[in-house]
């Protein structure tokens, strides 16, 4: 089906701690939901730009609706009609750990957590802050695992099918071809 698929192989979070996806989603537009377990549930931050290693780039974080950990492995069309319809993609996921304090909620509540990533394209040490109007940026501490490319561009694929979201929707039937301005990737 595709010739990438070899490269990568499926993939557990190999550190104890606490769950956390990335799933690369084009619905009305392309985002990146940041996704980390807490008290049961995957609190949800979308990332218009999506993440970068760049400790001196800070990335919008847009909260949005809490997911059940079950979805963390969602791989799929989201099928028309339905919120956020369009292909989706676990481009990144592993497990993390709050750096500062275990009590995440109470961090989260605070606007600040500090945490290290555990993840295939994203690791090290990173902070989710609270902006003044109520949205957060998300900025990767500096550490080794810092760096100046553009993961989102080198990395373009599934961590788990090595498929990029044109190929998830060809895939499930759909047409992968440029719709109206719509580029999938
Ligand atoms: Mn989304």
């Amino acid at each position: 089906m595709n010739e990438h698929k070899s490269q990568f192989k499926q993939s557990l979070p190999d550190k104890p701690g606490l769950l956390f996806v990335v799933q690369k989603h084009q619905g009305r537009n392309l985002h990146y939901d940041f996704r980390l377990e807490v008290n049961g549930v995957l609190k949800s931050w979308a990332l218009p730009k999506g993440p970068s290693l760049d400790p001196a780039v800070k990335r919008l974080a847009v909260p949005v609706e809490d997911h059940p950990v079950e979805y963390a492995d969602f791989e799929g069309v989201i099928s028309a009609g339905q919120y956020g319809a369009g292909p989706v993609m676990v481009w990144d996921h592993g497990t993390y750990t709050p750096e500062d304090s275990a009590d995440v909620s109470a961090s989260l509540e605070n606007g600040e957590l500090k945490f290290v990533l555990y993840g295939q394209k994203l690791r090290g040490s990173w902070v989710l802050v609270r902006t003044r109007n109520d949205n957060w940026l998300l900025i990767k501490h500096r550490d080794v695992y810092a760096a100046r490319e553009d993961v989102t561009e080198l990395e373009p694929r599934s961590v788990v099918s090595g498929r990029l979201l044109s190929e998830i929707l060809a895939d499930e039937g759909h047409d992968a071809k440029v719709k109206g301005s719509r580029q999938y990737t």
